[in-house]
């Protein structure tokens, strides 16, 4: 029912990022090569993420705004054995509740698109229409009707760099995927796919184009790649330092710590180096389940990992021979 969807809604739903990043979540699991964010007025008036992934069958296309009503959960030993991003089944249920929602889904083998209009959970339109493959979702008017919530929301230019932030995060995590964001029709960002190492300078900075170093191990149980910055590119402002683990955006104090300990007396007090790490660790080692917007995580051996990862970037930055 609508009202209990509404309150769990605020759960998931913080503000216009939170949605940003479950939709285009759900284009990186619907296996699309190119995912286009298109925002108005900071995400309160429109959220659109138009992918080419494998798009939903007409049935489908209905039962995702059902809570609960996730493909990506077969049984309840896959919740320990997460490889997809999402796997509640819960966002799409809650967006449904709190804005206007218009989906335009087809998979490959279908004639015809099915479009669906909700509004506050109510199923307003269901019909075929003309559309390419893919996914295309837009999200208006966010928390029309809970003015409360509304009001909350933080100013335009505050809540589009948390959108920004999120569309970074997922950027860097796929670099095989093309991306593009718009904000009230200007281009903020147009990434075609690359390698890491390049979209790392497409999304975050031109200066760090060759001062990037590689950093990679593998053990038995844990593989770590990425890049670290060289120390001279370090900056005074925190921000650009991202750990991802099996391709999910995650903080961590303890592993930051790891990485800036390996850099020691290479960067100048007060200033912060950059790093992206992708940590790929057997998913029944980790638990994602400990919150509902999953950028923390705990894991089985928390000691081991600070120890790979500081030898790791310990390694990598030893080519600047500082
Ligand atoms: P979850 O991702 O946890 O399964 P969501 O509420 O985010 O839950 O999505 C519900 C379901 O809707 C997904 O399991 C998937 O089957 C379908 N779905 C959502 N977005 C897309 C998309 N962009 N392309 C294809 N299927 C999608
Ligand atoms: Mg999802």
């Amino acid at each position: 029912d609508s009202i209990a969807n509404q309150i769990a809604a605020g759960e998931v739903v913080q503000r216009p990022a939170s949605v940003v990043k479950e939709l285009m979540e759900n284009s990186i699991d619907a296996k699309a090569s190119s995912v286009q964010l298109i925002i108005k007025e900071s995400g309160k008036q429109l959220i659109q993420v138009i992918d080419n992934g494998q798009g939903m069958s007409p049935t489908d296309a209905r039962m995702c705004f059902e809570r609960h009503a996730t493909s990506k959960i077969k049984e309840s030993a896959d919740l320990f054995n997460i490889r997809t991003m999402g796997f509640r089944g819960e966002a799409l249920a809650s967006i449904a509740a709190v804005a206007q929602v218009e989906l335009r889904t087809k998979r490959a083998e279908d004639e015809l698109a099915t479009l669906i209009k909700i509004e506050g959970s109510d199923i307003k339109t269901q019909e075929f229409v003309q559309s390419p493959q893919g996914t295309n979702l837009a999200i208006k008017n966010l928390f029309f009707n809970v003015p409360a919530r509304r009001n909350f929301l933080k100013s335009n230019p505050v809540e589009m760099k948390h959108i920004i932030e999120e569309f970074q995060r997922i950027a860097l995590a796929h670099p095989e995927v093309q991306f593009s964001l718009f904000h009230n029709d200007i281009e903020i960002y147009n990434l075609p796919e690359a390698k890491l190492s390049k979209r790392i300078v497409d999304v975050l900075d031109k200066s760090y184009r060759d001062q990037l170093a590689q950093c990679q191990i593998d053990s038995s149980f844990i593989k770590i790649n990425g890049y670290v910055g060289n120390p001279q590119t370090a900056k005074k402002a925190r921000g650009e330092q991202y750990f991802f683990v099996n391709k999910r955006f995650i903080k961590s104090s303890y592993l930051h710590h790891a990485v800036t300990g390996a850099f020691e007396s290479t960067i100048p007090q007060g200033s912060h180096p950059f790093y992206a790490l992708f940590i790929e660790i057997d998913p029944s080692h980790i638990d994602i389940n400990i919150h509902p917007t999953k950028t923390e995580i705990k894991f089985d051996d928390e000691k081991a990992i600070y120890a790979i990862l500081r030898s790791a970037v310990k390694q990598a930055i030893g080519v600047y021979n500082l």
